[in-house]
C-alpha cells in the first residue's frame, strides 16, 4: 500500500504539490470514483488509478547500490556473461540498468537504477563527480606519480583531469588508492599503464561523497537511503 500523492508523484504526473492541485481539481480517479484525499492509501498493483480519464501504470523508481563481484558485466545483457542487472531478479520487470561501466574483473560500488535523470547527473563529464578506487599493482610506482597523476595524463584520446594518487604500499607489488573524475574505458588502468604499472585487482570505493557499505557482501545489493543521496550531490 502507498499514499496516493506519492504514487502520482512516482509516475511522473508531477511534483507532490502539483499533484495535490489536480487532486483538488477532480482529475485522479481511484476505481472509477473521483479522488480529492492525497493521503488515501491504494494498492499501485491492484487499483486503477487515473489522471484526466487515462489509467496510469505503476513504474517506481529504484535506486541501489550493489556490491559488484568480478567476473559480471556492466551493462543490461550479454550473449556470454552473466550481467548486474542478472543479480537483481526480483526488479527484472523494472527495467534497470547500471549507472556508468565497471570493466568485468574490476568489483566495487556501482548503482543501478531505471531514472535515466539520476544516472545523466552523476555520468555528466560537467559535474565532475569523484570517483574513489582502491588499486594493487604489478611494479613499483616511481617517485614523481603524484605529480604526474595530478597533472593529467596523455592517454591520447583524452586527458586525465588532476588526479589524486595516494601510495600506500610501494614495492615491487604495490597499492595505491586514486581519485579520477571522468569514467573512460580502463582509465585506471591506463593511468596507471602509463607509468610502468600493471593494476591486477581494482575496487570502487567511492561515488562522490558516497562510499561503497562495508557491510554489503559481495555481489549484494541495498537501496539508497535518503542521506546516501545527499552524499551523491
Ligand atoms: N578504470 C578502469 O580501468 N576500470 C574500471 O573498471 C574502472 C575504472
Amino acid at each position: 500500500m502507498m499514499r496516493l500523492d506519492k504514487f502520482l508523484a512516482n509516475s511522473g504526473i508531477g511534483t507532490r504539490k502539483e499533484v495535490k492541485k489536480y487532486l483538488k481539481k477532480n482529475l485522479v480517479s481511484v476505481n472509477d470514483e473521483i479522488v480529492k484525499k492525497a493521503d488515501m492509501h491504494i494498492n499501485p498493483e491492484q487499483d486503477v488509478i487515473t489522471f484526466e480519464d487515462i489509467p496510469i501504470s505503476y513504474e517506481p523508481v529504484v535506486y541501489l547500490m550493489m556490491n559488484k563481484p568480478a567476473g559480471f558485466i556492466s551493462a543490461t545483457e550479454d550473449d556470454e556473461h552473466e550481467t548486474v542487472i542478472d543479480l537483481v531478479p526480483e526488479y527484472m520487470h523494472l527495467d534497470l540498468f547500471p549507472v556508468g561501466r565497471l570493466d568485468k574483473d574490476t568489483e566495487g560500488l556501482i548503482l543501478l537504477t531505471n531514472d535515466g535523470k539520476f544516472s545523466h547527473k552523476i555520468m555528466s563529464p560537467k559535474q565532475k563527480v569523484p570517483k574513489l578506487y582502491y588499486v594493487e599493482l604489478e611494479g613499483t610506482i616511481r617517485d614523481d606519480a603524484v605529480e604526474i597523476f595530478k597533472a593529467g595524463i596523455d592517454l591520447s584520446d583524452f586527458t586525465s583531469s588532476p588526479s589524486e594518487l595516494e601510495i600506500i604500499e610501494n614495492d615491487y607489488e604495490s597499492i595505491a588508492h586514486v581519485t579520477i573524475y571522468e569514467g573512460k574505458f580502463h582509465q585506471v588502468k591506463r593511468m596507471f599503464h602509463s607509468i610502468g604499472c600493471e593494476v591486477t585487482y581494482l575496487k570502487r570505493l567511492k561515488i562522490g561523497n558516497l562510499e561503497l557499505d562495508e557491510d554489503l557482501p559481495v555481489g549484494e545489493y541495498r537501496h539508497l537511503t535518503d542521506e546516501d543521496f545527499h552524499k551523491l550531490n
